[in-house]
């Protein structure tokens, strides 16, 4: 479901996706058409997540660096502030939800007011992109996950710390 490229302007749809004639088809070209027509409205969550590609880039980059690098030198604000870096991604994943969620309803729309699927068959359009939604949350949920494996480690660590000197 990432055929649609804001930075390009341009709506691509797979092979598979243009010439196969099903519902599901229908259903994702759709959504990318929901993201086309996010992006020609500046559909705020949408033209937040682009301008934060390239710090959230940047900050899983050097996150790792900062967090290893304050463990080593026992240095807790870089650690914390490595654990921070990590958090971008986790904010990444979290504003993806609405742009998917807002183009996927979009996207049932247009199918039906252009009569594109008949009223009845919405139940395979919903099937195919709640499908697809369940994939993004999974990633937020993972994202989430893994940050706070990391904060935990740390607190963690620091009530291990209390407890062997006491
Ligand atoms: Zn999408």
């Amino acid at each position: 479901m990432s055929d649609h490229s804001p930075a390009r302007q341009v709506l691509r749809l797979s092979q598979k996706v243009y010439y196969t004639p099903s519902v599901a088809a229908a259903g994702i070209a759709a959504h990318e058409t929901g993201h086309a027509l996010q992006d020609a409205e500046d559909y705020f969550p949408m033209e937040a997540r682009t301008y934060i590609v390239p710090v959230v880039q940047l900050a899983s980059q050097i996150a790792p660096w900062a967090f290893v690098g304050g463990l080593m030198l026992q240095w807790d604000t870089l650690t914390w502030i490595g654990v921070i870096l990590f958090g971008s991604s986790f904010f990444f994943a979290l504003l993806t939800l609405p742009v998917e969620f807002n183009a996927s309803s979009r996207a049932k729309e247009l199918l039906v007011s252009h009569g594109i699927i008949a009223p009845d068959q919405i139940e395979g359009v919903d099937k195919v992109l709640d499908a697809a939604a369940w994939t993004y949350v999974a990633a937020a949920v993972s994202a989430v996950g893994v940050w706070l494996f990391y904060i935990f480690m740390l607190l963690g660590r620091g009530r291990g710390g209390a407890t062997a000197r006491g």
